[in-house]
Formats: structure tokens, C-alpha cells, sequence
């Protein structure tokens, strides 16, 4: 089962958490945008100094922060080399993209409530913390249908069964599948 990478959108969310920076989230736009016609790095360093206003030579350092979260390929064609935004990092931080904004989070835990064993701060005093239900590596974003509270336990659980070990299929296979419905539906 191949699917195409699913990578956030330059505006989006999880973008935003991720690079922090407006700077880095327009180089990130820029590769984001060009995935069918990669740029050089002519032309990397080109929109670095006119459109980001930055020093030509500062593109590799912005090459090397996005490779912390991205895979970024690097393409010969004739004698150049392309540079093309291809997936997420195999090896990005284990935390990477968990960040969500305080409001979002906000937003999430206003239930109270563990979403699988129910329990609550006030009655059973469980902390909750916010859960991706499709993980991030598994194509999973930061957006409010993916996200539930946990418990500490209830995460600590998930994390041991799904994310340590191997996953299995169909187990996300199924959750995949019903996320995609929905965005699906959503989008028409
Ligand atoms: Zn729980």
C-alpha cells in the first residue's frame, strides 16, 4: 500500500507549530509548492535573498533545518541538482510536529475527559495529555479530528502497543481509512 506522502500545507497548523518561524515556513512554501518542478540551487538561493530579504548564504542553513523534519532530495538533472520536498524524515524527532498551539490544545482537553477510558482530572485525578488517534508518522496531522485527550495511562498504553512496537495494519489501516472519509467529505 503506497500512498503519497501526506505533507502539511505551507499554512497550516502543524506547520506552523513545526518550523515556528514565518521565514522558514516560506522556504518550506516555496519547496512545498515546487514538488513538480524542483528547484535549484540557484534558484533556492535566489528566493532566500529576494523574497525572505536574507544573505544568499544563509539558504544551506535553512536547507539543513527543514532536513531535521523533511526529507529533501536532492535530484541531478543535467549537470544540476534539484531540490525536492519528498516526505517526512524517517529519522525527524520523535516529538517533532506534536507541537500544537495552546489553543488548539485548549480546545481538545475542554471535555475533561479520558476519549478511551473516561475518566476525569476532577473525579479520578488522571492527567490528560493531547493524543494524535492517527500518529503523526503515520500520516496523521495536528487538526481537531485527529486529535483526542488521553489519560497518562490510556497514552502511555497507546504508545507502548502502537508506536514502540511495530503498529499493526489494520489497526491504522482502519483509522486511515475512516480519516480519509472524513476529509474526504469534508472537502466537498
Ligand atoms: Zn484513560
Amino acid at each position: 500500500m503506497t500512498q503519497p506522502p501526506q505533507l502539511p500545507g505551507p499554512d497550516s497548523e502543524q506547520i506552523a507549530a513545526l518550523v515556528g518561524s514565518t521565514t522558514q515556513r516560506l522556504f518550506y512554501g516555496f519547496l512545498y509548492r515546487r514538488r513538480a518542478n524542483p528547484p535549484t540551487m540557484a534558484e533556492l538561493r535566489f528566493f532566500v535573498a529576494n523574497a525572505l530579504g536574507e544573505e544568499q548564504s544563509s539558504t544551506d542553513r535553512r536547507l539543513r533545518e527543514l532536513q531535521r523534519y523533511f526529507e529533501i532530495a536532492e535530484v541531478r538533472s543535467g549537470n544540476q541538482s534539484r531540490y525536492l520536498l519528498q516526505d517526512w524524515s524517517a529519522t525527524r524527532p520523535p516529538h517533532a510536529g506534536v507541537t500544537i498551539s495552546l489553543r488548539r490544545r485548549a480546545e481538545v482537553l475542554a471535555s475533561q475527559r479520558c476519549a478511551q477510558c473516561g475518566r476525569t482530572p476532577f473525579e479520578d485525578h488522571v492527567k490528560l495529555v493531547v493524543d494524535n488517534k492517527v500518529p503523526l508518522s503515520w500520516g496523521g496531522d495536528n487538526e481537531p479530528e485527529n486529535l483526542q485527550p488521553l489519560c497518562e495511562e490510556c497514552y502511555a498504553g497507546k504508545s507502548t502497543t502502537s508506536v514502540r512496537s511495530k503498529p499493526t495494519l489494520s489497526r491504522f489501516g482502519h483509522q486511515l481509512a475512516m480519516t480519509n472519509r472524513k476529509s474526504a467529505s469534508a472537502s466537498c
